[in-house]
């Protein structure tokens, strides 16, 4: 032990030592070795508001001689009244954690959109943590049965740990996860009472402290601004959390666009942990997720009894020790696979999480709540106390202790219904059907194919490519089709993103607008097959999806004039345009043939004699990247056609809310689509638009036309920068005040831009703007509150 770790030292061993002198002790073995660290105690005591909310699992901080505790490192605990902790101090802890620890590993998990590092730390004994290769393998074996007999599998469960993840701080507003878990991991690493210890010997924990690093460190920024300069003017909350997206950055497993959704996955996949734990605060006093239903049909029906009976765990034991408003059911249905849990969900495991109730930017401050007494919520929460963040560490810390024990103290059955529904994945394609899905290959659009093929690998889904022809029934799919399997592990998942998407109509209405039949929202074809003849078409795998294109001679009856480009309407044409903004192109207005060969109307005429340099050479690594064939011809096509050029794009935000908008960004920056990224006040303070942009494109932001017109309002400017108290925000877009909207000066001025040429485009919401101020005339709103399925997709 080194001296500074001895200085570390704050707790007693009185007891023990009297203990261990007497050698009559009828404290039970665990409890005698374990000491305490008396001032760390003393101020989980100091900031729990009520007895209530203080559990024996957190009412007392283990000792130890060698590893320090977040109170040693960080100068404060975690849930101090009044302070938030940046996950840079987080991950600091964790380091300092790690490298004391020879129960906790450290692994970095790459940077955020914003550069912040991200990290996740695994805890277990000591032994299990030098072989943690070994639990990884068994894992992925059991993973996939399609590579083990039975017998193998039972032997491997007997070796096997039951891997259980948490994850926090996906919700930026939502800020005691980080704490709880910095301290949880101190506290599996170091408790050396009997609870912890079935959980180092028969678990794996994982711990990813914050999902939503950027959003954190904006959070903490305005949550300690105002403490340490009580005089400045601050926002009150973040603008943004991430690069693009707020809140619905838990919406994002289907589409995967965002680094925590991918961190969420690529994990997942690299471990197979049986339980992902996501944790989220927004309910009294602490929810656990099953959902009322309707289950998502897809799943393996073990996962949604598993899903009830670890949430009673909580519940009981909860309620056992007195801790009111511990509950579950009667919050989100469990239909929707687009939640980040659904990494676990989705793939053989059990996804789920809590909600617990926040304390925000870390004050104390008497609450009021929610919530009767019913069958899912024995002990309702209290009407009304005084609520603090070390209340929320204490609630959220107890209950995913008892989860994580219930789930180790019962290793073998979670490793066995996790082999199982493996297995029953592998089952589908002949038990429950359909037995593939086929993308032809002679799909129009081999960029949007490509897409979303990735996207199904990504997930962990395998791809096929058919070697021959494949007739099954009356269909026949040409040599090059892409088959995915229903015969693999993550059957569901694939089954569930390319299936029509079923809802019972007479269940009650969804909890989330959801639409996510993703062959039609990829603009592809796929064809759902049933016979099971299928599987035994010639195939291979496809580590990545290619599509080659490049120059082909159409007509070669003389010197080439011209390439024409057929216009699919596949989105990597536009990457094509922007990446080559000096090509001269035009795009012929009629549809045409040139020897047996129709190209659609919007086809490119690249012509020979407007181009200089290397023509060919570049469509032709172009056609390569892009996934499109350029046919040289010798005469140009007879059709009218007019110059193409790239606009200059402007994407508009308003100061009140950007998470809508976000993701709009990240299909332009997906596309290489370049923008600019202006407020609402970049038009009301400049009447010259047009002098600047060709196009306008307004995301999604609020119905209310008014309140885009007026924005925010307040007596003191409401800054959005980067300072020496906020070092992480402002950066997308910066202001020294944020107050104010389009004003009536910015709708004459977009009035202006669109009679000079300009193209202003709104989605969603945003087209309130231009019905409401007469800028799209002969159009209204109707308000559809009662549609049954917001969001679906029709
Ligand atoms: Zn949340």
């Amino acid at each position: 032990m080194s001296q500074q770790k001895l200085m570390f030292r704050r707790f007693t061993y009185g007891f023990l030592a009297v203990c261990l002198a007497m050698h009559l002790c009828t404290v039970p073995a665990a409890a005698q070795k374990q000491a305490v660290d008396e001032e760390y105690t003393a101020k989980i005591k100091e900031f729990t508001t009520d007895p209530h909310f203080l559990t024996k699992y957190v009412d007392y901080l283990p000792a130890s001689e060698t590893v320090p505790t977040p109170l040693d490192v960080l100068g404060h605990i975690a849930g101090a009244r009044d302070i938030l902790t940046y996950t840079k101090d987080i991950n600091r802890y964790l380091r300092a954690l790690a490298e004391a620890s020879p129960r906790v590993e450290l692994f970095p998990a790459g940077t955020t959109e914003e550069g912040r590092e991200r990290i996740y730390v695994v805890i277990a004994d000591e032994d299990i943590i030098k072989n943690l290769d070994k639990y990884k393998a068994i894992n992925a074996k059991l993973a996939d049965p399609r590579k083990i007999s039975d017998q193998e599998a039972e032997e491997l469960i007997k070796d096997a740990k039951a891997m259980y993840w948490a994850t926090g701080a996906m919700h930026s507003g939502e800020t005691g996860s980080p704490e709880m878990l910095m301290e949880l991991a101190y506290r599996l690493a170091v408790d050396e009472g009997e609870f912890i210890r079935t959980i180092r010997d028969n678990a794996i924990v994982l711990i990813t402290p914050v999902l939503e690093v950027d959003g954190r460190e904006k959070m903490v920024d305005l949550a300690m601004a105002p403490r340490k300069d009580p005089d400045g003017n601050y926002a009150r909350r973040p603008l943004y959390w991430g690069k693009y997206v707020a809140h619905d950055n838990n919406r994002d497993n289907l589409g995967l666009a965002l680094d925590l959704s991918r961190h969420l996955i690529n994990n997942f996949l690299e471990w197979h942990p049986q339980v992902l734990h996501d944790l989220h605060e927004s309910a009294s006093h602490l929810y656990v997720s099953t959902g009322t239903g309707p289950y998502n049909a897809w799943l393996d029906p073990i996962v949604v009894d598993e899903w009830h009976m670890i949430a009673y765990q909580e519940v009981n034991e909860m309620t056992r020790m007195g801790v009111p408003g511990v509950w579950t059911h009667a919050f989100y249905d469990g239909w929707a696979p687009n939640y980040g849990f659904y990494a676990a969900n989705g793939h053989n495991a059990i996804g789920r999480f809590y909600e617990t109730q926040g304390a925000g930017d870390g004050s104390t401050r008497v609450i009021s709540t929610r919530g009767d007494r019913a069958w899912y919520r024995p002990n309702p929460p209290l009407k009304r106390t005084l609520w603090s963040l070390r209340n929320n560490v204490n609630l959220q810390g107890s209950g995913l202790q008892i989860a994580i024990h219930y789930v180790a103290a019962n290793r073998e059955k979670f490793m066995e219904n996790f082999y199982l529904k493996s297995k029953r994945s592998v089952a589908k394609a002949h038990n429950e059907g359909p037995a593939a899905y086929v993308f032809p290959g002679d799909d129009p659009r081999p960029g949007q194919v490509k897409r979303l093929l990735t996207l199904l690998q990504r997930q962990g889904i395998e791809v096929h490519r058919a070697d021959a022809a494949i007739e099954v029934g009356k269909d026949t799919f040409p040599k090059g089709s892409y088959v995915v399997r229903m015969d693999q592990p993550y059957s569901r998942m694939a089954d569930m993103m390319l299936d029509r998407q079923y809802f019972n109509t007479g269940d009650s209405r969804p909890y989330d607008d959801v639409g996510w039949t993703m062959g039609p929202l990829y603009n592809v074809k796929s064809v759902r097959i049933t016979d099971t003849k299928i599987l035994d078409a010639k195939m291979t795998l496809q580590k990545e999806i290619v599509v080659l294109g490049g120059v082909k001679t159409l007509d070669g009856s003389g010197g080439v004039k011209a390439y024409l480009i057929n216009h699919n309407a596949d989105n990597p044409l536009a990457t094509f345009c922007f990446k080559n903004p000096k090509l001269k192109m035009f795009a012929a207005e009629k549809a045409f043939e040139v020897e047996g060969t129709a190209f659609n109307a919007g086809t490119f005429v690249v012509k020979t004699e407007d181009n200089s340099g290397d023509l060919k050479g570049l469509l032709d690594k172009a056609g390569d990247t892009f996934g499109f064939t350029a046919f040289a011809v010798s005469e140009l096509p007879d059709v009218p056609m007019h110059a193409v050029a790239v606009p200059r794009v402007a994407v508009m935000h308003t100061w009140m809310s950007t998470q809508n908008e976000g993701w709009v960004r990240i299909a332009l920056d997906e596309l290489e689509i370049p923008y600019d990224y202006i407020s609402v006040h970049e038009p009301r303070n400049n009447s010259r638009l047009r002098d600047k942009y060709d196009v306008i494109l307004f995301g999604p932001s609020t119905g209310n036309a008014l309140s885009i017109v007026q924005g925010l309002t307040g007596d003191k400017p409401l800054p959005w920068k980067k300072t020496e108290l906020t070092p992480n925000c402002g950066i997308q877009d910066a202001t020294d005040d944020m107050r104010g909207g389009l004003e009536l000066e910015g709708v004459l001025h977009l009035k202006n831009f669109i009679e000079d040429g300009g193209l202003l485009i709104t989605l969603t919401s945003s087209s309130s703007l231009p019905i409401h101020f007469g800028l799209a005339q002969g159009m209204s709103i109707r308000q559809t509150e009662e549609l049954w399925a917001r969001g679906g997709v029709f």
